[in-house]
């Protein structure tokens, strides 16, 4: 079959990949534009799969991403299929369908995918995983029968599931090698607010858990822990972090670290006419001086228009805001703005009744982040500090 020739082709539906196509158009990109998905779902809000979507307050037809008639408009042909091969000196790439295409532009936009446990039975296909909507229906259903769930790893994924799923009346184990949920990334004083938060809800928490085996017992779930009792469960929701899909890149030889794809500030990567952006780029960033390893839902949309911007022909796209992510631990929202590489003090302050701020500094006592609850003025003064 001959190539489909095409001015834009991006890998990936998501924030990223849906950014870079509006932004390529928007910037006065002509010509053929194409995303592959392979997600079979038209593009959606990722984020209320572990809040309000999965609390039931969101129906399914709320999480579309696009507009009425938007892809028309946009004269972008949306196509459910798998990038399988890239060759970035003959500019092509191959699907699991069969198709072929050659490219000007190419925009690397394949997200993340997450991680098994690397225990016995950490790869049994009946534990749940929450990364697509297909996951968050099949999460839905799962729950629907049953009374217990243990969530495994307490990173905000995990923290914010286990939550909601409590709010919908089950028995909630939050299962992490953490001594506090994310103290290793947030410090001990918010790990330790997140903590009240969740056994205040009810939530049992097992820490400093290593979880050697995964079993299924037909019935349900047994979680094994080394040197601490086993925990049983009508399901398991495993959250225990995420990869970056850079399969596709590394065979097409692109520069790779820190498991992502290497690109400069406009999301050029080291191959021509070739662009990463979102989950699996390592970008660099110019008010931060260096690259970022990023995994929030607004940064890899901004990266995405950079990306389709830089494409469309644009010298002047990027990437210089610092990244940030807001969380929803049952009612509470934490806003959390930071490069996101480390920090060496946490600063816990008060503020009045429930508020909260954490400043991170590094070794010289300059800010690289903040954590606020109720304190949005702190969150704005951090940001402009950062900016
Ligand atoms: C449940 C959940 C809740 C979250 N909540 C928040 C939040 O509150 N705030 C926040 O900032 N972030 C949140 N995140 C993280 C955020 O969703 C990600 O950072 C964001 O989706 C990354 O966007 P992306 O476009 O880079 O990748 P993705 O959104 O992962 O999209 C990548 C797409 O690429 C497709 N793809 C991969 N490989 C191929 C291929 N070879 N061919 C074709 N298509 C391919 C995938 O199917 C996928 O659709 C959450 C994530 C999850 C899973």
């Amino acid at each position: 079959m001959t190539d489909q020739v095409v001015d834009l082709l991006v890998i990936g539906g998501g924030p990223a990949g849906l950014g870079a196509v509006r932004a390529y158009r928007e910037e006065g990109g002509k010509g053929r534009v194409v995303v592959l998905s392979a997600d079979p779902d038209s593009p959606y809000d990722r984020p209320p799969l572990t809040k309000d979507f999965l609390r039931g307050d969101k129906p399914e037809d709320e999480l579309g991403l696009l507009e009425e008639g938007e892809l028309a408009s946009l004269e972008v042909t949306w196509a459910h299929d798998r990038a399988v091969a890239v060759d970035t000196a003959a500019k092509r790439v191959d699907t699991r369908d069969g198709s072929g295409f050659t490219y000007t532009s190419l925009v690397f936009a394949t997200g993340s995918n997450p991680v098994d446990l690397p225990v016995p039975g950490g790869d049994e296909s009946s534990l749940l995983r929450l990364r697509t909507l297909e996951d968050g229906r099949r999460l839905k259903q799962a729950v629907a029968g049953a009374k217990t769930v243990a969530v495994i790893g307490s990173g905000f994924i995990g923290c914010e599931a286990a939550s909601s799923l409590r709010r919908l009346g089950l028995d909630v184990v939050l299962v992490t090698s953490d001594y506090a949920p994310q103290e290793a990334r947030l410090g001990e004083d918010a790990a330790a607010r997140i903590a009240g938060w969740l056994t205040g809800d009810g939530i049992r928490l097992v820490t400093d858990a290593t979880v050697t085996a995964l079993e299924s017992t037909g019935a349900g779930f047994t979680v094994r822990i080394e040197g601490k009792d086993d925990v049983s469960a009508d399901q398991v929701l495993v959250a225990a972090g995420v990869r970056p899909a850079t399969e596709l890149a590394a065979a097409a030889g692109l520069e790779l670290e820190d498991g992502r794809i290497v690109v400069d500030s406009h999301m050029r990567a080291s191959a021509d006419g070739v662009f990463a952006a979102g989950d699996v780029a390592y970008a660099l960033n110019t008010t931060a001086a260096r690259h970022l390893s990023v995994e929030h839902w607004f940064d890899a949309e901004v990266m995405g228009k950079i990306a389709g911007r830089t494409a469309a022909g644009s010298q002047d796209a990027e990437w210089t805001d610092p990244p940030g992510f807001w969380s929803q631990i049952g009612d509470r929202w934490l806003k959390h703005a930071a490069w996101g590489d480390g920090y060496l003090e946490a600063l816990f302050e008060e503020g009045d009744g429930e508020a909260f701020t954490v400043w991170y500094e590094d070794e010289n006592g300059t800010c690289v982040g903040v954590l606020t609850h109720l304190a949005d003025e702190n969150y704005d003064k951090a940001f402009d500090l950062l900016s």
